[in-house]
């Protein structure tokens, strides 16, 4: 051994983490037992003294290749290569066993889940989505301690087991080179955590983690919460989410959803000058199911573009019946979602709808929600360019209750502008001289902008949002939403066209 002797050889390839894995086979003239002793003290796995017997040795080095493949083998089974926690098997088989030894012992099983991480893979790359795994798998490590037992239970999500008491507070902090040039990506992706308290010992484990799954999946999207806790509340929750799931198909079919609407009116005459369509669910066991019970999970679920269809197709036939009947017509505004808004082909289906049923664009109102803008602004600017174009007028609705600012309004192609009704009510509860909302009419109307406000209850509010210029108002203090038939008898009675307010902006009655 001409740079260094056998033993310093082993020393140092025992510290090499992948030379490590190599079997090493000492042959050697002396036989003593202090040199073998010595050999495999420094880490050889074998010792073959001189004269050599060539089969003895081939047979010994293969016998020790198939015993370190064979090893090799079940510790890929027992770890995650990419992250070196346990595989999600052998999580189980491992939490299993702590269960067992420490029957007094109370546990909690915590499933983390990277929120958005295939936005980060898509923006920076696999190689950096790898890395940003192996930090969190290690921040996991740490947060939770020596003891803990963790796992990996999918591709962007981990399990740990550890004692129960801190596990609200453990916060894996999210910090990778990337994410730190770019503010957006931090506010985005975030580790979020459901927390199973292992109050059964009987159900599997599996079951246990698929709890803790549940748990951070009901969270998913939701802005600024980080853990979930699986308790009977949040069961029942899940448990009536699937059943809404279950019956929506069907449901739809059955023609269950029902579109109410609820009269908008000019503040300047106080007559109706248009409405919203607003759909209820009319269920033959549940009853009647209001809006905000299903249409978040239609969001989530992917169902919202095909029950939306079905809204619009529903009041493109009830103004055609109008205009049959004779009736004086008034434009309704109808919900359009995120996912509809990035429809690369919205504007033609709108447009062969109206067709259709022989309808004109404008009476057709499309109130598309402020916050889908803020995704993807570029996309939906785009599709609401093409909408106008086609004729179709465009209300932002909920203004005022996410992030779009005032500045954003100019670079937008917009007709109408719909105060989200908490800035309606938070704002008008303040005195006039400390209130913004105559500062957002008046940057509304100098963008030829037409104000719509949602909310009003009371008749101060009422003359409130006149004071400040406000044009259209819509709120229970006017009218609630109402079936179709009794907004028919309504619109009969008092439709007429509101006064006119200006040429350059867009009226929401046609007259
Ligand atoms: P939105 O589009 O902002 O609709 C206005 C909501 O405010 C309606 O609730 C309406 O009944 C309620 N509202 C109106 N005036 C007042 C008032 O003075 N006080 C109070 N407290 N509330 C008032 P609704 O019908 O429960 O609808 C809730 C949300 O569900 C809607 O908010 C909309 O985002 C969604 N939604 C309803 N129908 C549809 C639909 O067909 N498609 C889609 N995508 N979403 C819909
Ligand atoms: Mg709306
Ligand atoms: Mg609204």
């Amino acid at each position: 051994m001409p740079v260094m002797d056998g033993y310093t050889f082993l020393d140092r390839i025992k510290n090499d983490a992948e030379m490590a894995l190599i079997p090493v086979i000492v042959m050697t003239q002396s036989d003593s037992e202090a040199d073998e002793v010595a050999a495999l003290v420094h880490g050889a796995t074998d010792f073959v003294p001189k004269p050599y017997r060539p089969q003895v040795i081939l047979h010994r080095a293969a016998s020790l290749i198939k015993l370190r493949e064979t090893a090799a083998m079940v510790n890929q089974v027992q770890y995650d290569r990419l992250t070196g926690l346990y595989s999600k098997e052998f999580f189980y088989q491992k939490v299993r066993e702590r269960l067992e030894e420490h029957p007094e012992t109370a546990y909690t099983i915590i499933c983390s889940d990277i929120e958005n991480f295939k936005l980060y893979n898509d923006t920076f790359g696999l190689e950096a989505g790898d890395r940003l795994l192996k930090h969190v798998a290690d921040g996991l490590r740490t947060v939770v301690g020596e003891d803990c037992i963790c796992g990996r239970y999918g591709a962007d999500c981990f399990l740990s087991l550890r004692e129960t008491g801190q596990e609200r507070q453990d916060r894996v902090q999210l910090f990778s080179e990337e994410s730190a040039h770019c503010p957006e990506m931090i506010e985005k992706v975030s580790v979020k955590r459901g927390i199973y308290e292992i109050t059964d010992r009987s159900i599997p484990v599996e079951r246990m983690c698929d709890r803790a799954l549940l748990a951070v999946n009901s969270i998913k999207g939701h802005y600024g919460q980080l853990y979930a806790v699986y308790d009977d509340a949040l069961r029942g929750k899940l448990l009536r989410e699937k059943a809404i799931t279950d019956a929506m198909e069907s449901a739809l079919a059955e023609e269950q959803f029902v579109v109410y609407l609820q009269p908008k009116y000019s503040l300047t005459n106080e007559r109706i000058a248009g409405a919203e369509a607003l759909v209820r669910w009319l269920h033959p066991k549940w009853g009647v199911i209001c809006p905000s019970e299903f249409i978040p999970l239609f969001e989530r679920n992917g169902f919202i573009p095909r029950l939306n269809e079905y809204v619009w197709r529903q009041v493109c036939m009830l103004l055609r019946g109008w205009m049959q009947k004779g009736y004086p017509l008034v434009p309704i505004s109808v919900n359009v979602s995120r996912a509809d808004a990035y429809r690369s082909n919205l504007a033609e289906m709108l447009l062969d709808l109206t067709r259709e049923c022989d309808v004109d664009p404008s009476l057709l109102h499309l109130e598309i929600t402020e916050n889908a803008y803020s995704e993807n602004p570029g996309r939906v600017v785009s599709t609401v360019e093409q909408l106008r174009k086609a004729g179709f007028v465009i209300e932002m609705d909920d203004f005022g209750s996410g992030y779009s600012s005032l500045n954003m309004l100019s670079q937008m192609s917009l007709d109408i502008l719909k105060l989200d009704i908490r800035l309606v009510q938070n704002e008008i509860a303040k005195p006039a001289d400390q209130s913004i909302l105559n500062d957002i009419i008046s940057m509304a109307h100098r963008l030829h902008l037409t104000v719509v406000a949602e909310g009003a209850e009371t008749r101060e509010q009422l003359n409130r949002l006149r004071a400040v210029g406000c044009d259209y108002v819509q709120g229970y203090f006017l009218a609630r939403p109402m079936s179709a038939g009794q907004f028919e008898a309504f619109m009969r009675k008092n439709a007429r066209p509101p006064a006119s307010r200006g040429k350059q902006k867009k009226e929401l009655s046609l007259g």
